[in-house]
């Protein structure tokens, strides 16, 4: 029996040497220790042992258990503080690392640009007005002067949801929403910044973008009151330097209408890719409002009169910035985003 003893101490030691985390010190104290670890069976088997070999043997016995129970004390000790000390190394702050900055965003060129746009027409007493980006087939087409078979339709393509609700392919259906909503003749000064939908996508279109409008109604309201409104804004936004030119067109709700061009702002006038070497570049649509908007919202156009302009937001950045791919814009690219 002395020698199992031996043998079952000096496996114990080893053991407990081997040991590294102190969730297996717990299995070494059950293992030897417990109420059927091998310490306590060996105490229990000393009753079969010759009388005259107990008490020795029982001494034995019990020097080794408080051996291992020191044994075992001393380890938890030991690795507790190994793992304080592994833990105060992994935990330790090196105050000499420089700081990290924390990323502070900041407004995308788009809204850069709305937010000019929106101050220059502010300044000469616009109010801002929003509407709905599904609209009806009514007030996207129809209370603009676009009846159900006309031409111009064929111009948007749009996206449908039924046969009688779409994205607006337009902001210019707060037009009509705002004469509808205003008492009769009375004037109204808007402009309406907003996100519109079309089928199409290449390097200057894009699914959505973004347009404003801009809306003037009121007694004696002439074509020369927005062509002077037109080019104060086109100067606050390029330059006093810049060349301005309004070119006839057609819109089916303004009548006379007219596109408005600026000098190439890439090459002065000179002719260039940008401006498919002409020297100018349009930049947005206007009009005197045809006097069937008027009548379908219940202003009489023989009382008032007024003028309305759109252009893409996009676009007013594009040439402003010089950037040449409208795509960019919705990408989120950190490279481009940042230089704003
Ligand atoms: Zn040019």
């Amino acid at each position: 029996m002395e020698a199992q003893l031996k043998a079952m101490r000096q496996e114990a030691l080893r053991e407990l040497e081997q040991i590294t985390e102190i969730d297996t010190l717990t299995e070494i104290r059950v293992k030897y220790l417990g109420k059927k670890g091998q310490v306590t069976s060996m105490l229990r088997g000393l009753g079969q042992l010759d009388p005259s070999e107990r008490p020795r043997m029982g001494q034995v016995v019990n020097e080794i258990r408080t051996e291992l129970e020191e044994c075992i004390n001393a380890k938890r000790e030991a690795l507790k503080a190994l793992e304080l000390s592994h833990r105060l190394a992994s935990e330790r702050i090196d105050v000499t690392l420089p700081g990290r900055k924390p990323l502070i965003g900041h407004k995308h060129p788009l809204t850069l640009t709305l937010d000019r746009i929106k101050n220059t027409f502010m300044s000469m007493g616009f109010n801002v007005e929003e509407g709905p980006e599904v609209e009806t087939d009514y007030f996207n087409f129809e209370a603009l002067n676009l009846p159900k078979d006309h031409p111009a339709r064929d111009m948007q393509d749009s996206f449908y949801i039924t046969e009688n609700i779409l994205l607006r392919t337009h902001t210019s259906p707060v037009q009509a929403r705002t004469l509808q909503a205003t008492e009769p003749n009375k004037p109204i000064r808007i402009i309406v910044p907003g996100k519109v939908y079309r089928r199409d996508y290449d390097a200057t279109h894009s699914p959505m973008f973004q347009q404003v409008e801009g809306l003037v109604v009121d007694k004696g309201i002439r074509f020369s009151d927005l062509k002077g409104t037109l080019e104060l804004f086109i100067y606050e936004i390029f330059g006093s330097n810049v060349g301005v030119r309004f070119r006839p067109s057609f819109f089916p709700f303004t009548e006379p209408s007219a596109e408005v061009d600026i000098s190439c702002v890439m090459c002065g006038g000179q002719g260039c890719r940008v401006c498919s070497s002409t020297g100018w570049l349009e930049i947005l649509g206007s009009g005197t409002v045809h006097p069937r908007v008027l009548e379908m919202s219940g202003y009489d156009p023989n009382q008032v009169s007024g003028f309305a302009f759109g252009m893409g937001v996009e676009r007013i950045a594009m040439l402003t910035y010089g950037i040449d791919d409208l795509r960019l814009f919705y990408e989120n690219d950190m490279r481009f985003l940042r230089q704003f």
